[in-house]
């Protein structure tokens, strides 16, 4: 499975960013990107948190 940000719904308020910097980062123009690496079980995990916690419902994990 691998995480996608949607950046049409991001608003950069790195919270997926300062919680799971392992699998988000911010990118120059101030939105997220989740990493392209199929993620680890663990990160799954940690993904799907991201998925409930954004508040713009812009991550989405498949
Ligand atoms: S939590 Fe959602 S809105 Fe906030 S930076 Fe991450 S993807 Fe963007």
């Amino acid at each position: 499975m691998k995480a996608f940000v949607d950046k049409e719904a991001c608003i950069g308020c790195e919270l997926c960013t300062t919680d799971y910097p392992e699998i988000f980062s911010m990118e120059d123009d101030g939105l997220a990107v989740a990493i392209e690496a199929e993620l680890s079980e663990d990160q799954v995990s940690d993904a799907q948190e991201a998925v409930d916690s954004c508040p713009t419902e812009a991550i989405s994990v498949k």
